[in-house]
């Protein structure tokens, strides 16, 4: 038998997790292979191009792409491969339209935007300041140690002596959820309201299921290393990524579906491709979702006991029905922000087609449109199970008809939308599953109830040897900037077990 070529890593999967993970250790000199089943990198952070205009087909506001602090990670993982990429401010995170009247901007800079909130609720103005405050000193923590695998003894040793404080900071927060850090200091039951969407619109649970370290990143970035528009779209951070690692020596491959995670002697050893290929890596990373991993790439009738036990704690959320919009500039009154949040009905928060999800990326980088034209991305919450036994036909009228009741409703903050409309392609939860390589399409998992904090949430280790998870199925979840945290931690853990 010939000899096998051996990499040090395999990543089965481009998403940014698992791009960190490979330009990371692709930095410190291991031979490293992504294979991606998709055309291009990116995953949930990649982009379509149709007729002149260029869609994000995920994520639009960004996290990450500052330049001080320890917590832009985006930034610090394209320089190790030197590469940059360049962004545009956001000055605003979110403009919410919510039930009775609630209409609100979260400014850039965090004394306006308290301001604005004390505004709506001025008797809970104390309450208002120390809620956000507290979310401050776990940001705070966070950004002064460097992010790295919390399953790396010596390096959680090193931390603590050179940073106790804000080490003990984090271990009083890691069991905790934002809901019950909120009610410590608020009452006002349309406040805890607003604090359940602040959190539901990139957790999809409402406070009392959220984080609150996730919710001191969140909550405290956007006011300090702020939100930003890539350049070019947001598929250049993968695009940067991947042309970053090829630069430092690592390898990446497209239309490369992993079938199989080869075992030998109850090891992870390699993969199969689904055109038959096999690689073999001294180890083995999977940035596919932990369903995907655990039921598909490897027999669903071995699972490990505590995958199981993560199922039990964590499920799938809801997909989303995605409108990729092209549209008359003329739509959008002057002032319009990037990001918008509708809601009529507090009741339909979490519901299907409750929360209404905006972005309007070309209002920060006109040239992803036509000139005189802007792209807008709105999305809401879908299950699969809702567009699943469809004949085509059935299913395209179901498509517009959805699409019809999101336009009618995006018509309330942007009349005219409809007359103005230049190009429309919807996507399904069929379609996330099927571009996004994501079990049902999912956003990610969420607590199956409420757990203590982030201690429920596997790091980057599994129980098959030579396996590793990267993504938003592992610790600390979904959102770019997350991933990036999750790929620098596997990384770190993996460089230290193959002694690099
Ligand atoms: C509609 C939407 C809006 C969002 N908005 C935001 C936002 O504004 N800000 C934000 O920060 N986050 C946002 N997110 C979340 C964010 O995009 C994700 O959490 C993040 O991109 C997930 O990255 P990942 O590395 O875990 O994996 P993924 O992005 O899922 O990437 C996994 C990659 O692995 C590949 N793959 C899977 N299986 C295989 C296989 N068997 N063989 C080979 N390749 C495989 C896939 O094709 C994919 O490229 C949004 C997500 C969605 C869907």
């Amino acid at each position: 038998m010939p000899p096998r070529t051996l990499f040090d890593a395999i990543v089965i999967g481009s998403g940014i997790g698992g791009l960190v993970t490979a330009t990371q250790l692709a930095a410190k000199g291991a031979k490293v292979l992504v294979l991606e089943r998709y055309l291009i990198p990116g995953g949930s952070a990649g982009y379509f191009e149709r007729q002149g205009y260029r869609f994000d087909v995920g994520a639009s506001m960004i996290f990450g792409l500052g330049d001080q602090g320890t917590t832009n990670l985006l930034t610090r993982a394209l320089n190790a491969v030197n590469v940059s990429q360049e962004s545009i401010f956001d000055p605003v995170q979110i403009h919410y339209h919510l039930p009775n009247g609630l209409d609100l901007k979260v400014d850039r800079v965090y004394e306006k935007f308290l301001q604005s909130l004390i505004a709506y609720f001025p008797h809970e103005q104390k309450g208002i300041r120390r809620f956000y405050d507290e979310c401050q000193q776990v940001f705070n923590c966070l950004n002064r140690i460097d992010l790295l695998s919390l399953e790396e003894p010596r390096y959680v040793m090193r931390v603590f002596f050179q940073h106790p404080l804000a080490c003990l900071g984090l271990a009083k927060y890691l069991p905790q959820n934002v809901g019950d850090v909120a009610r410590r200091h608020i009452k006002d039951p349309q406040l805890l309201k607003f604090i359940d969407m602040e959190c539901y619109c990139w957790s999809v649970v409402p406070a009392n299921m959220t984080p609150m370290i996730n919710a001191g990143m969140v909550f405290s970035d956007r006011h300090y290393g702020g939100v930003r528009y890539p350049k070019g779209g947001v598929g250049q951070i993968a695009q940067k990524l991947a042309d970053g690692l090829e630069k430092a020596g690592g390898e990446i491959s497209y239309q490369a579906r992993v079938t199989k995670i080869i075992t030998e002697k109850g090891r992870a050893v390699g993969v199969q491709l689904a055109n038959g290929k096999v690689y073999y890596g001294k180890r083995i990373v999977s940035n596919a979702t932990r369903w995907d991993t655990f039921e598909k790439l490897l027999p669903a009738d071995e699972m490990p006991v505590n995958e199981k036990n993560w199922q039990q704690r964590y499920q799938k959320s809801p997909s989303f029905l995605s409108l990729h919009i092209g549209v008359k500039a003329s739509v959008l009154p002057t002032g319009t922000e990037c990001h918008h949040i509708l809601l009529e009905d507090w009741q339909k928060m979490a519901a299907p087609e409750g929360t209404l999800f905006v972005s309007i990326p070309t209002l920060l980088d006109p040239d992803l449109a036509p000139a005189g034209y802007h792209i807008i991305h709105a999305f809401t919450p879908h299950w699969i199970d809702d567009w699943q036994k469809l004949s085509p036909s059935e299913y395209e009228a179901k498509k517009e008809q959805a699409a019809g009741r999101i336009i009618e409703r995006l018509e309330q903050i942007f009349p005219g939308l409809d007359a103005g409309l230049d190009y429309l392609e919807v996507g399904t939860p069929r379609t996330h599953r099927r571009f996004l390589g994501r079990a049902d399409g999912t956003y990610g998992p969420i607590p199956r109830r409420k757990l203590r904090g982030l201690l429920g949430m596997p790091f980057n280790r599994t129980a098959l040897p030579g396996l590793y998870c990267v993504g938003d199925s592992t610790f600390p979840g979904q959102g770019l900037n997350a991933v990036a945290f999750s790929g620098f931690a596997c990384a770190h853990r993996i460089a230290v077990d193959l002694g690099l």
